[in-house]
């Protein structure tokens, strides 16, 4: 990967009024562009990119459409690595394949309390706000430099639907996706495996989600064939994906704030979605608290609590995108708690793979402390809330949501908006959904079709070569 000060073109270093590049969390990788960030994955010390510096946000108005402020949102992360018009062209390009022209609207549920729709993208899930941006920006990458990648990710759901529904068609990119076959809802295989590009390879492993992750990992860890195929990778550490996603607390905060600084729940997993807001926060928006909403995989509660973070099992639950063990940008937050220390970020990792759990700091346990708070939802508890909503706004929301709305009720402050995020459309766990309310959800007009197209996946078991054989044979041109 070249340096930083090799990309930095003379002309632009003078014209750009500010350069962002990106360091490691661990604190002992060379840092990155913009552009060469969108493209890696993890560090090459293990650690997660970050801003080198939290940029302040220009002023927004709470007239302005999505486009304008995700342009000012953007701008400082990404400028000087990529043209301003370019940009702009990609937000917009990205923001048109919603179904709503504000991409994520807002919806009163009651007085001072809201829910962010963030479900009107093209595969009903909040992640196609930062993929469908993220596919542009890879493409657009690629092309600079002239080169051809392979994406390759591993699903338990959500995340590959999103992957390919953003990389389907584009130039220079092909997209294969695993998922466990068998594990994932009917709706979200069929979200992946009806694709038609050739651009697209489905893969269902006969085994684990975690199988499926294990063998990206050992991909990626293969050198010769990561760089054979350019291999590249779409995951949620990925920062872009962050930035494109501290768009909508901007928006949602500039448009209530009139009332007071603006609290948000929001559905966790890995901690992505409610560090954007932790962003958002940085960069100066008036966001006000933040809670973390978890099911009953509580790892980020526990933590809070006791200071104390110790994975155990996953438990299978009906909000499965967060059925999560490690929060991995849960390490971001850790990283700017310990005061930007790379050295300390690494002892803790590092207790964290040899010893199963790590202890914060008293300093950083009370900066966690006051940075987010967090609740721990139970099924039942959000199945009640479902229920709830149903019968009073007659309106259907997910599972996920419904973990966001229980926390958001139990942490509403007298003067402050309260906003939910609504990760999910309801349509995509219609079975959950229907044993709450006792109603079915409707389906939008996006999933129509998709029970009887037909499908195209191949299927493998859990073994490295014949899979990297594959995936080399499909990076060469044979569908
Ligand atoms: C991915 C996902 C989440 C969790 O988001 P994180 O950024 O991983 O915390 C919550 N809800 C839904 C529907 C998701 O797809």
């Amino acid at each position: 990967m070249p340096r930083m000060q090799e990309l930095r073109p003379p002309a632009l270093a003078r014209t750009a009024p500010f350069f962002m590049h990106f360091i490691s969390t661990r604190g002992a990788s060379p840092p990155l562009s913009f552009a060469d960030m969108i493209v890696a994955g993890l560090a090459p010390d293990g650690g997660l990119y970050v801003p080198h510096e939290m940029p302040r946000l220009a002023p927004t108005q709470a007239a302005e459409d999505w486009n304008a402020t995700a342009l000012k949102v953007l701008a400082p992360f990404a400028g000087g690595a990529v043209p301003l018009d370019g940009l702009a062209r990609m937000i917009g390009d990205a923001a048109a394949t919603f179904d709503d022209p504000r991409v994520a609207p807002l919806a009163p549920l009651a007085p001072g309390l809201h829910v962010l729709e963030l479900f009107h993208g093209p595969t009903l899930a909040f992640k196609d706000v930062a993929l469908q941006l993220l596919g542009r920006l890879i493409e657009w990458r690629l092309k600079s430099a002239e080169r051809e990648a392979l994406i390759v990710g591993a699903t338990s759901g959500d995340t590959g639907s999103a992957a390919i529904a953003a990389l389907r068609g584009r130039d220079r990119v092909k997209v294969a996706i695993l998922h466990p076959k068998g594990r994932t809802s009917e709706v979200q295989r069929r979200q992946m495996t009806t694709v038609r590009d050739d651009n697209v390879l489905n893969i269902a492993i006969d085994g684990t989600f975690d199988d499926c992750q294990s063998l990206v990992k050992a991909l990626f860890a293969d050198q010769a064939f990561a760089a054979h195929v350019n291999l590249g990778a779409i995951n949620s550490i990925n920062f872009a994906r962050i930035a494109a996603q501290i768009v909508y607390y901007v928006t949602a905060a500039t448009s209530l704030a009139g009332e007071g600084e603006v609290d948000f729940a929001v559905p966790t997993g890995n901690f992505g979605d409610i560090y954007a807001g932790l962003l958002a926060r940085a960069m100066g928006a008036p966001v006000g608290n933040l809670i973390v909403a978890a099911n009953e995989n509580d790892i980020l509660v526990r933590c809070r609590e006791t200071g104390v973070y110790q994975p155990r099992g996953v438990i299978a639950t009906s909000s499965p995108s967060m059925d999560i063990q490690v929060s991995s940008n849960f390490e971001r937050l850790l990283f700017d708690l310990s005061g930007r220390d790379g050295a300390t970020i690494a002892r803790l990792m590092r207790d964290l793979a040899e010893k199963g759990a790590f202890t914060l700091p008293p300093q950083m346990h009370q900066g966690l402390r006051n940075a987010v708070r967090a609740e721990r939802v139970t099924m039942a508890e959000a199945d009640a809330a479902m229920e709830d909503v149903w019968q009073v706004n007659r309106r259907h929301i997910d599972p996920h949501t419904a973990i966001g709305l229980v926390a958001a009720r139990r942490h509403k402050r007298a003067g402050h908006p309260m906003v939910t995020l609504a990760t999910a459309h309801a349509a995509k766990f219609p079975g959950a959904v229907e044993r709450a309310t006792g109603a079915r959800p409707s389906m939008p007009a996006r999933l129509a079709g998709l029970m009887t197209m037909p499908e195209r996946y191949e299927e493998m078991t859990v073994a490295l070569a014949p899979l990297r054989a594959r995936l080399s044979a499909f990076a060469e041109g044979a569908r």
